[in-house]
């Protein structure tokens, strides 16, 4: 993996660099790698993703401060499990629009892509991106610690195929709109409240139509189920987010489709609970295996694994196996197993067993059971302390 950029290199401003100069250095490039004013161009995207990244950290003095001190691991828990995030991460909407909506209008298209709509561009008549969408899959740990593949099938809207997404039944044509004879806007209220609205007969486009296409009834999309064979990675875990470009609602008049983000969530394991890249696991053994010690068998995700328990390993004791957790996402190895081996007290012991341990416990010595006999001193000092109070 390449190293991350310094993030002051990649704003080309110095580390002294004051709020002022970090924003205007994010604004001239951010205009210029704007995915608005670069489509198609992924290299223009990830160099967009990348400034706002060192924006969203250097306009922040908290942020800043943790990236000065310890560079990209101090920001380790400042963003997700997979690093930065720009639809989850980036907290500067605002700015950016403040930045580029003097420029395109309306903020810049990029809140549609990124910041999942609300903001739809009505008016325009020339291609649309298609919207992102999310999907949520449950998979169980061994999947995610391994990686799999699952088909998935999702409800999709795409163009029309029988009106090509123009929503008019075919021989007809869009019409003008008489509410607002083709201008988009009509006037409301009246003197100085006079506001221009959007027309709502024709949502703003000036046209309307007259005979909608049957199948999308007018609106020039369907609804339909798409399938795909999805690759789980190995390591992923809840919160996870995988990207499939291209894989989202088709667009609209040509324009490209927008993104699928598949949100991963993993189930709870019966045997297996997971914590970063480590698994931990409760082992139960019998009360005498853990006095004399012995070998026991404990499950790891790769098999069965031999441990070996000393004399007197207290219950409770926790064993680190090395290697035997979850391969970290990121390709930096595999985790540990930590098992916690709890000693059993038998039940439904047949009248012999009960004998020979009776028989043991005739011969039971103090320092057998080194914690009961601390307890028991213990519980006598303070009942001495009490009783001597009470003398008082
Ligand atoms: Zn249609
Ligand atoms: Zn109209």
């Amino acid at each position: 993996m390449a190293a991350k950029p310094d993030y002051y290199e990649s704003l080309g401003v110095s580390r002294t660099a004051s709020a002022d100069e970090i924003k205007k250095a994010y604004r001239k490039m951010a205009m210029k790698y704007h995915p608005d004013k670069n489509q198609g161009d992924t290299a223009s995207e990830q160099k967009f993703k990348e400034i706002s990244e060192a924006y969203e950290v250097l306009s922040d003095a908290g942020k800043r401060q943790k990236y000065d001190q310890f560079g990209h691991d101090g920001l380790k828990s400042t963003f997700g499990p997979g690093g930065f995030d720009f639809s989850r991460d980036f907290t500067h909407g605002a700015d950016l629009q403040d930045i580029l909506g003097s420029i395109f209008g309306d903020g810049g298209g990029i809140f549609d892509d990124f910041f999942g709509g609300g903001r739809r561009r009505s008016q325009r008549t020339g291609p649309q991106r298609g919207q992102d969408l999310r999907f949520d899959i449950e998979v169980d740990l061994e999947e995610a610690a391994f990686g799999s593949e699952r088909e998935i099938a999702f409800p999709v809207s795409v163009e029309c195929e029988k009106c090509s997404g123009s929503g008019v039944a075919a021989g007809s044509k869009r019409e003008t709109c008489q509410h607002c004879a083709g201008r988009g806007t009509v006037v409301s209220g009246g003197g100085f409240f006079q506001v221009r609205q959007g027309c709502p007969i024709c949502g703003g486009s000036g046209t309307i139509i007259k005979k909608p296409c049957k199948k999308c009834d007018g609106s020039g999309r369907c609804k339909t189920r798409k399938r795909l064979t999805l690759k789980i990675p190995r390591g992923v875990e809840t919160g996870s987010r995988l990207r499939l470009g291209g894989r989202g609602e088709g667009g609209v008049r040509g324009g490209p489709s927008g993104d699928l983000y598949v949100v991963i969530h993993v189930r709870k394991h019966d045997l297996f609970e997971r914590r970063g890249d480590d698994l931990y696991c409760q082992v139960p053994v019998p009360f005498e295996t853990a006095a004399v010690g012995g070998e026991i068998k404990v499950p790891t995700v790769d098999g069965y694994a031999k441990l070996k328990l000393a004399p007197g390993t207290p219950s409770g004791k926790v064993f680190r196996l090395r290697g035997k957790g979850v391969e970290n996402v990121e390709g930096y190895g595999r985790g540990d197993l930590h098992v916690k081996v709890v000693a059993e007290v038998p039940v439904k012991l047949s009248s012999s067993q009960k004998k020979l341990l009776k028989e043991f416990d005739a011969k039971r010595k103090d320092d057998n059971y080194p914690d009961g006999m601390k307890f028991r001193q213990r519980v006598e000092d303070f009942f001495g302390r009490r009783d001597a109070m009470k003398k008082k």
